[in-house]
């Protein structure tokens, strides 16, 4: 029936006739005025919001298996605190992300939807008192990292309860797939404008084609 809907509106558009709009909308409940205004690219807001965040390499593996084993048990918004502290302090090395509200991944954080050989996923549920933002656009990490911050600032009231895991990982998991992180949004980062390699905010020097920039 949606569809329907869907479907005249486009043509309407299409053909231009406000008046047609305008017809519908009279006719249609108020429930129906209200979805039409919903942006599609909008991030959705949940209470219960799941993180991944996928790293490779030695060093970034040693790290998150050491975080993981760290916060083992989340009972108190203190613990949750720092948790996501932890993650935020991880992050800007992370190479795939994803946050949206956690009935997408009914297994939990223990169980993450990737294809990739090797790395190490780091799997973040947690479970607000009130609706929590997620992301839109899971290719920019900072959008991520902005949303851990959030969690890392909680107070006592805002903690209904919290789980991290180092995810299982399978390339058809009941889970959604992370996205590959866009180098340039990773925090700490800069993109060098001659050839578009992203590098770190504090170098006057691009590494990949030594071109001088900024200071
Ligand atoms: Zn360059």
């Amino acid at each position: 029936m949606s569809f329907v809907i869907l479907a005249v509106v486009a043509i309407a558009a299409l053909v231009g006739v406000a008046v047609l709009v305008i017809t519908l909308s009279k006719g249609g409940s108020a429930d129906g005025a209200g979805t039409a205004r919903e942006a599609p690219l909008q991030a959705a807001r949940s209470r219960d919001v799941i993180f991944f965040l996928r790293f490779e390499g030695r060093d970034d593996e040693t790290y998150v298996r050491d975080l993981s084993a760290r916060h083992g048990q989340i009972h108190s918004a203190t613990q949750a605190r720092e948790a996501a502290l932890d993650v935020v302090r991880a992050a800007p090395t992370a190479t795939h992300a994803y946050c949206g509200p956690a009935t997408t991944a009914p297994q939990g954080p223990g169980l993450a939807h990737t294809g990739l050989p090797g790395g190490v996923v780091l799997g973040f549920l947690v479970r607000g008192t009130k609706p929590l933002d997620t992301v839109a656009d899971d290719s920019s990490l900072q959008s991520v990292v902005a949303e851990l911050r959030k969690i890392a600032a909680w107070v006592d009231s805002d903690f209904a309860g919290a789980d991290l895991k180092l995810a299982q990982v399978a390339i058809d998991a009941p889970a959604p797939p992370l996205v590959a992180v866009r180098k340039e949004t990773r925090p700490g980062h800069q993109l060098c404008v001659y050839c578009g390699e992203a590098f770190l905010a504090h170098d006057t020097r691009c590494p990949n084609c030594g071109a001088r920039v900024g200071a």
